[in-house]
């Protein structure tokens, strides 16, 4: 049976034909779809819901199962002959490529493809389905005169309803798309035959399986790439590819004459020699520099594509929560202090809950002493947003962010190496290694990723589980990432004592 060529499909071949043949031919090899995934989905469609209320009053020609579109290309098709000027879902075929559109609409004079996309910008592979849409409508016969792609204005911050005209901005890629159409030909030419063959094509790993995407099938085509592989190589640009097709796969084969920089060197030289390395005269100078009581602090964030507090952009990042260790003196007991906000205040205008957080950081935060973060960026650029959206609050804020240290520059600058931390100085790649019997495994929520899609589902209503349970789960993360810095900074003072 003849294969019919879909958008996604015609996606996927450009990234690798093998991925297309794998779409087709070896379902088994796809994984499950994650919860992260579904959310995405789930935003996305939200996303389309609100791009379509953008141009109100249309038809929707959505299929009523994603197996069978004839009905929705007849319907598009009779809709355009009875003049109707806005279609949802519209849907073409020809040469067997079919191509579904988000909205096709039509003002006094011209026919306009519009493509949704949940992202903040043009992508380069946006013009890829873009393309093929245009090549499926204009070989139907229903040529646009306009193609645009409809994505966020990042500029826009919500006040009250969600303004669908001032969330999305309309970038016309007429003339993009006009230029691909040969390529389009050609690309598709090519696919069919791959579609068509019965053995799978011959392709080599390669940066192709990155980009644009993350590959679905790397799990089955990187089989042969070992643990502790040149991919894992701090800041590669370009090395590990270079090494790969070399022949050499495993960081210990690294041959002594390649020229490598200084982190680079404490990675390959603690595989190949299980060696650690630590200056202890630079971190002792650096940590000589921090003032007790220090206060070892951690943000938690939501950073929804749709902003659910007035006052936010989309995908601005925004605390929900904080964790907070405090060491009055050396030798002394750790006073432990958090905030978690309560999903509902997100949805009633007259509460901010990053008011409510700020106003419990001025309880918790006493007014001399060093503010120890793993990658301090992340906070203080929350804190001056925060500092931003409650100018009151500005010189708390400003003097919070005077007295932080970042726990991250031992690590990053490669003044302390473990072989364990391989080629990351992340804090999940630094506290197994100085501390293995330190572990988030006995925890519900194990990273910050569902932490925040989690407490996202709350604030949208969307979130099935026990609530209050989950709210202890919450608590118990954000504490433990706290706790492991102070782990992290008693082993660097205990290694480095003079
Ligand atoms: S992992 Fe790479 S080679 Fe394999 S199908 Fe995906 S893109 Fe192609």
């Amino acid at each position: 049976m003849t294969k019919i060529i879909s958008k996604s499909r015609f996606v996927s071949g450009i990234q690798c034909s093998k991925k297309v043949y794998f779409d087709i031919h070896r379902k088994d090899l796809k994984p499950i779809i994650s919860e992260q995934q579904e959310l995405l989905f789930a935003t996305g469609h939200k996303i389309g819901e609100l791009a379509q209320s953008a141009f109100p009053n249309g038809k929707d020609a959505s299929p009523e199962n994603y197996y069978d579109f004839s009905k929705s290309i007849q319907d598009t098709k009779d809709w355009i002959d009875a003049g109707i000027d806005t279609i949802y879902e519209a849907a073409f075929s020809s040469h067997g490529v079919l191509a579904a559109l988000d909205i096709l609409h039509h003002t006094e004079n011209e026919r306009w493809a519009i493509e949704v996309k949940s992202s903040s910008e043009v992508k380069k592979y946006h013009l890829t389905d873009a393309s093929l849409q245009y090549w499926v409508m204009n070989k139907s016969g229903l040529k646009p005169d306009k193609f645009f792609l409809m994505h966020i204005n990042t500029a826009y911050i919500k006040q009250g309803e969600i303004n669908p005209d001032e969330l999305f901005t309309l970038a016309d890629i007429t003339q993009q798309v006009i230029e691909n159409q040969d390529w389009v030909t050609e690309n598709l030419e090519k696919l069919k035959t791959i579609i068509a063959g019965e053995k799978e094509p011959v392709v080599e790993i390669g940066k192709h399986c990155n980009a644009p995407f993350s590959c679905d099938y790397k799990h089955h085509c990187w089989k042969h790439i070992p643990e502790q592989s040149v991919f894992s190589l701090y800041s590669p640009r370009g090395l590990d590819w270079n090494l790969y097709q070399q022949g050499i796969f495993k960081i210990i084969d690294i041959p002594e004459n390649t020229p490598l920089n200084h982190r680079q060197n404490l990675q390959v030289n603690g595989q190949k020699n299980t060696a650690s390395h630590i200056d202890q005269a630079r971190i002792n100078e650096f940590l000589n520099t921090w003032e007790f009581p220090l206060y070892f602090f951690d943000f938690e964030t939501i950073f929804p594509a749709l902003p659910v507090l007035d006052g936010t952009r989309p995908f601005q990042q925004v605390p929900f929560q904080y964790s907070l260790h405090i060491l009055k003196q050396a030798g002394g007991e750790y006073i432990h202090k958090e905030f978690l906000a309560e999903p509902i205040d997100f949805n009633i205008s007259s509460v901010d809950p990053r008011k409510k957080l700020i106003e419990q950081m001025k309880l918790d935060f006493g007014e001399t002493g060093s503010i120890v973060a793993y990658n301090a960026t992340f906070e203080i650029s929350r804190l001056k947003e925060l500092a931003i959206a409650f100018p009151e609050d500005q010189v708390f804020i400003e003097e919070l962010i005077s007295r932080f240290v970042d726990l991250l520059v031992p690590f990053r600058n490669g003044w302390h190496y473990e072989p364990e931390m391989g080629g990351s100085a992340s804090i999940k790649a630094v506290l197994p290694a100085i501390a293995p019997a330190f572990s988030y495994e006995d925890l519900e929520i194990s990273n910050g990723g569902d932490a925040s899609n989690i407490f996202l589902s709350m604030i949208n209503n969307t979130f099935e589980g026990d609530f209050n349970a989950t709210r202890q789960h919450l608590l118990k993360y954000c504490e433990r990432d706290t706790y492991g810095m102070v782990v992290i900074w008693k082993y660097l003072v205990e290694n480095t004592k003079s």
